[in-house]
């Protein structure tokens, strides 16, 4: 193995829909040769403590992170926070706010599965996110358990996808929200997964999106993702360079819920080197200063 200390900037347990505990987690990114990884779980900061108490006793540097959903037409938009305050009052109740719409929604979208005439009850759905915060893979769980769908991808496809019949929406923060939240609590903003902004056909608009999202205080782009290919990565990364953001990259990795999304791989030949994650540092103590 080379001795380049490679990082993963994205990924999630069973605290939201992966399917890994934050000890198995740090396990696996110990035994895939990953020296830092930061958790970031959707709207929760519940896994970290562990995440991190594990990393400290096994030797896996353990980013405190979070995934929020912001508003956005016509695509999804993703923004993630590293070194986030994972003791922040603020920043916890917060994430409470969020995590109400998420239990706001569930119902709404079993009322809308059992119209489209699916024998399918929240409490199936509920048991399988363990006690984290529900989502849509959970769903398309309990729908491939039932037998109304052959896989995960068939559920979304069919039923939950933005703009499928089963579809909602939660209510969401606005991107220039999101990013205050993750500052503030003394963290790092970065775009998760830009492919899925859905701008890719209109180039100009991407770019328009990424500088008002930078104006807004965002710090990083992720570049790679195991969501992106080579030549995504490449524009994206131009984009990156333009305007003076960090690259990051993740896997995305969310155990059997996505099986094909293996820890640590964020693209053929894409990695992370450790400096990014000094250049965070750095900004961090920088802001402090001041
Ligand atoms: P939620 O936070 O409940 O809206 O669910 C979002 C999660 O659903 C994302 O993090 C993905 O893991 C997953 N997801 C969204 N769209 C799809 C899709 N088309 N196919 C498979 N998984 C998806
Ligand atoms: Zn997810
Ligand atoms: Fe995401
Ligand atoms: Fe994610």
């Amino acid at each position: 193995m080379s001795d380049v200390k490679r990082c993963d900037l994205h990924m999630h347990t069973v605290h939201s829909d992966g399917t890994l505990t934050p000890s198995e987690l740090v396990q696996l990114a110990k035994k895939s040769g990953l020296a830092c990884i930061a958790l970031t779980d959707h709207d929760t900061l519940s896994g970290i403590e562990e995440a991190q108490a594990e990393g400290n006793r096994i030797g896996v540097e353990v980013i405190a992170g979070v995934e929020i959903s912001v508003i956005c037409e016509p695509g999804t938009m993703h923004i993630l926070g590293f070194f986030v305050d994972r003791n922040s009052k603020k920043l916890k109740e917060e994430l409470a706010e969020i995590q109400e719409t998420r239990r706001i929604r569930n119902p709404v979208i079993i009322e809308k599965l059992q119209a489209l005439g699916m024998d399918i009850t929240l409490k199936e759905v509920e048991q399988e996110s363990g006690g984290g915060q529900v989502g849509r893979p959970h769903f398309a769980r309990a729908l491939v358990k039932k037998g109304h769908v052959k896989n995960s991808e068939e559920a979304f496809d069919k039923y939950l996808t933005k703009g499928a019949p089963a579809y909602v929406d939660k209510r969401k923060l606005t991107s220039r929200d999101a990013i205050k939240m993750i500052e503030e609590s003394g963290g790092v903003a970065a775009l998760a997964h830009p492919k899925q902004l859905k701008l890719d056909h209109e180039p100009d608009q991407f770019e328009r999106v990424i500088e008002q999202l930078k104006s807004e205080g965002m710090k990083g782009l992720e570049v790679y993702s195991s969501c992106q290919s080579k030549d995504e990565a490449a524009r994206y990364r131009k984009t990156a360079e333009r305007l003076g953001l960090l690259i990051t990259g993740g896997s995305d990795f969310h155990g059997s819920n996505k099986p094909e999304v293996k820890l640590g791989w964020m693209g053929d030949g894409a990695m992370i080197p450790y400096e990014t994650i000094d250049r965070m540092k750095k900004m961090i103590l920088d802001r402090k200063k001041k």
